[in-house]
């Protein structure tokens, strides 16, 4: 696994901290397997992030991970320096370990569950990263009462599995649009022998499947008891007080990636040479944070909304959700539609229409 050098580590900390304005500092620990980087790494970044940090601000450290290396010495770091663990986890074993496995081609369900008891062992609160993919999209219910009852986390995460058969060599926003399907054609579906999107990830119609059937049951005996990010989201969106995930929000770019040789991208899933911002080592993450370049990408998540979308009665919810899954076209023509549109609908039809037992 590459590895950030030391001097790279602290320019970074250094940087981000300086950079921030707000007295809460947010480090997000994710892409490949952070916790592979060892233990000693992250005393580093405490020690680290103790030494640069301003009067005042309060850092959190987020980790994702599989959870397969984390044992007792882990576990007592993560919660001496309270680390925020999101788990990743996909279900019961069956549908866990469809997709997920290890290197050696061995299903992981067993070891994220051991790593599930350790943290509960240690009272570490965590949140659970559920993939949604092909499969467990159409197991909904076994899904989260699986999560609910036997995982227990702080809050369930669902992420909509949405990869292009060819993410590695074309970045979101430069596909051919002539090539783009309309939505609902078949190639907008997995499993198909011309999808443009590979085998595990969900289908459209099934990602709105899947929400609608958990948040009917959440609704029924669950409401203030179990967090699941996109409810709470979406109450916190219609209640006025704004989205908390970006995918729900007007606009992007307030979270920029850093690889482990220093160079920045726009965000997380944009980590190709066409959003590169620059490298620490000659730019400050400040500056490429407020620059126009990032500016421009942030309001670009508005600015190319296609007709279809500004027109939908759900745009002060969706907004068209994350622009990377933006490769469909609406079904007068217009390439920029999100291929997740179908059950994006279908879930805030659902919730609109029940909103108002919600507020109670
Ligand atoms: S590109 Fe997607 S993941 Fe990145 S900030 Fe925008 S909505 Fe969020
Ligand atoms: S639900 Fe579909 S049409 Fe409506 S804003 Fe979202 S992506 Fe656009």
């Amino acid at each position: 696994m590459p590895r950030m050098s030391e001097s790279l580590l602290e320019a970074h900390i250094r940087q981000y901290l300086a950079a921030q304005t707000g007295p809460e500092v947010v480090f997000t620990w994710q892409g490949g397997e952070p916790t592979l980087m060892g233990l000693d790494f992250f005393r580093r970044v405490v020690e680290l992030q103790a030494r640069h940090r301003k009067q005042g601000q309060r850092i959190e450290n987020d980790l994702q991970t599989n959870g397969v290396l984390l044992d007792d010495e882990w576990c007592d770091f993560l919660k001496q320096h309270r680390f925020l663990v999101g788990l990743s986890i996909d279900g019961p074993a069956a549908l866990h370990d469809a997709y997920r496995y290890s290197k050696g081609g061995k299903p992981t369900f067993d070891r994220v569950m051991a790593a599930v008891a350790r943290l509960h062992k240690h009272d570490i609160r965590f949140n659970a990263l559920c993939v949604v993919n092909r499969q467990n999209a159409r197991r909904p219910i076994d899904v989260y009462r699986f999560l609910r009852d036997e995982v227990r986390p702080y809050i369930i995460q669902f992420i909509p599995a949405v990869e292009r058969t060819n993410f590695n060599a074309v970045a979101p926003g430069y596909w051919n649009a002539d090539e783009l399907p309309l939505m609902g054609d078949t190639k907008a579906k997995p499993g198909q022998v011309d999808s443009i999107v590979t085998d595990w990830s969900v289908d459209p119609d099934d990602w709105g499947y899947f929400l609608t059937r958990i948040w009917d049951e959440w609704l029924k005996r669950d409401v203030g008891r179990i967090f699941v990010d996109q409810f709470e989201n979406v109450i916190s969106q219609l209640s006025g007080d704004g989205a908390q995930k970006c995918v729900s929000g007007q606009f992007c770019g307030k979270g920029l990636a850093i690889e482990h040789n220093g160079d920045v991208y726009s965000c997380d899933h944009f980590v190709y040479p066409e959003y590169r911002l620059g490298n620490i080592r000659k730019i400050h993450e400040g500056d490429m944070a407020f620059s126009e370049r990032q500016k421009d990408f942030g309001l670009a998540k508005y600015k190319t909304l296609p007709k279809y979308c500004r027109a939908c009665r759900y745009l002060s919810l969706c907004w068209g959700e994350c622009p990377k899954n933006r490769f469909i076209k609406t079904p007068d023509g217009e390439p920029g539609l999100n291929y997740l549109c179908a059950g994006l609908k279908k879930f805030y039809g659902k919730v609109l229409l029940d909103y108002p037992r919600v507020r109670g």
